[in-house]
C-alpha cells in the first residue's frame, strides 16, 4: 500500500499554495519573455529557478515564435525528448540536440511553408489543389474523412476514407494535426507526412474547411492563411447553383453555408481571388516567396 501524503499544517499549506502561484507566476512571465523575443530558451535552461527548472520542455518550445505545438513535438521527436521530459531532466547529449535543432529553426532557408487553403464551397478550391498537386514546389496534404467516397475518388489519393471507428483512434493518439465536422461527416488532417515534407522544403498546402483553419493557426502559428474567394457573390452563386443536382432545399443550403464561409475571411492573412488558377498559382508562389524572404531576414 502506497504511504499516505504527510498531513500539513493550516501554515504549511498556505506556504504551499503561495510557492506554487509564485512558481505559476515565473512560468507565465518567461513565456511572455519568449513570445515578445526578450529571452531565449538557452537563458531560461541555463536559469537556476527551481519554478522554471520544473517546466517542461514541450511548454518552452511553444512559448517561441514561429513554433507551435506541431513543430515543438517535431523538434522534440528529433532531439529525443520524451514529451512530458521537464528542462531539469535534460540531458547533456538531449540539449546539444536541441541548440541544434533551435539553430537549423532560425536558419533553415530550405525549409517549406505550411499554407492552409480555405474557402467557400464552389470556389474552385479542388481545381487549385489539382493543379499544386502537379507543381514541384508543393505537396497537398491528403486528408482523411468518414464520409464515402464519390465516383472516381481513391482511397490514398483523393482521401484516406477510414470509417468511425479508424477515425475515432486516429483522434485519440494524436494523429490529426486538427480535425472537424463538415455536412455530417469528419474530416481530419493526418500530422505525421507534414513536418517531412517541410523539411525537405516543400511548401505544404491543406485545402481545409474553416474551423480546421482555425485550429491550424493555435498548433502551427508559422502557417499561413490563405482564403480563396470568387470574384463576386453572383459568381459564386452561379458556380454553387450551376452544378444543378440538388434539390431546391439542398442548394439553399450551401448557399446559406457559402455565405456563413465567406464571413470568415477577415480571419485569414490573405485572400486571393479566384479568376482563372494559373493566375492564382503564381499569386500563391509570390506570396510564398515573400514569405520565405521574409522568415530568412528576421
Ligand atoms: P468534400 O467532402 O466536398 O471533399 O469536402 C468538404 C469540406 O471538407 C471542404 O470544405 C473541404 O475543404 C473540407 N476538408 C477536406 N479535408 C479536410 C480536413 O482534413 N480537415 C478539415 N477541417 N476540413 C477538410
Amino acid at each position: 500500500m502506497k504511504p499516505l501524503p504527510p498531513k500539513l499544517t493550516v501554515a504549511e499549506r498556505e506556504a504551499a499554495n503561495a510557492a506554487a502561484s509564485a512558481a505559476r507566476r515565473a512560468r507565465a512571465a518567461v513565456k511572455v519573455a519568449l513570445r515578445a523575443s526578450e529571452t531565449s530558451i538557452f537563458d531560461v535552461i541555463n536559469s537556476a529557478s527551481p519554478a522554471l527548472q520544473r517546466m517542461r520542455v514541450r511548454e518552452l518550445l511553444e512559448a517561441v515564435p514561429g513554433i507551435g505545438k506541431l513543430r515543438a513535438e517535431a523538434i522534440m521527436e528529433r532531439a529525443k525528448i520524451s514529451p512530458t521530459r521537464r528542462i531539469a531532466g535534460l540531458g547533456r547529449i538531449q540539449l546539444s540536440a536541441l541548440k541544434r535543432e533551435m539553430a537549423i529553426t532560425k536558419i533553415d532557408p530550405k525549409r517549406g511553408l505550411l499554407i492552409v487553403m480555405s474557402g467557400p464551397g464552389g470556389v474552385g478550391k479542388s481545381t487549385i489543389t489539382r493543379a499544386l498537386k502537379s507543381d514541384p514546389r508543393f505537396w497537398v496534404s491528403i486528408s482523411a474523412t468518414t464520409r464515402d467516397p464519390r465516383e472516381g475518388e481513391k482511397d490514398g489519393v483523393d482521401y484516406y476514407f477510414y470509417n468511425d471507428s479508424k477515425f475515432d483512434q486516429m483522434v485519440a493518439s494524436n494523429g490529426f494535426l486538427e480535425w472537424a465536422e463538415f455536412a455530417g461527416s469528419r474530416y481530419g488532417t493526418p500530422k505525421e507526412p507534414i513536418e517531412h515534407w517541410l523539411t525537405l522544403g516543400k511548401n505544404v498546402v491543406l485545402e481545409i474547411e474553416i474551423e480546421g483553419a482555425r485550429q491550424v493557426r493555435t498548433v502551427a502559428p508559422e502557417a499561413i492563411l490563405i482564403f480563396i474567394a470568387p470574384p463576386s457573390w453572383e459568381e459564386l452563386k452561379s458556380r454553387l447553383l450551376g452544378r444543378g443536382t440538388d434539390s431546391p432545399e439542398r442548394a439553399a443550403a450551401r448557399l446559406a453555408l457559402a455565405e456563413v464561409e465567406m464571413a470568415s475571411a477577415g480571419e485569414f492573412d490573405h485572400t486571393l481571388i479566384n479568376h482563372q488558377v494559373e493566375q492564382l498559382i503564381e499569386e500563391l508562389v509570390s506570396l510564398a516567396t515573400s514569405h520565405q524572404e521574409a522568415a530568412q531576414q528576421e
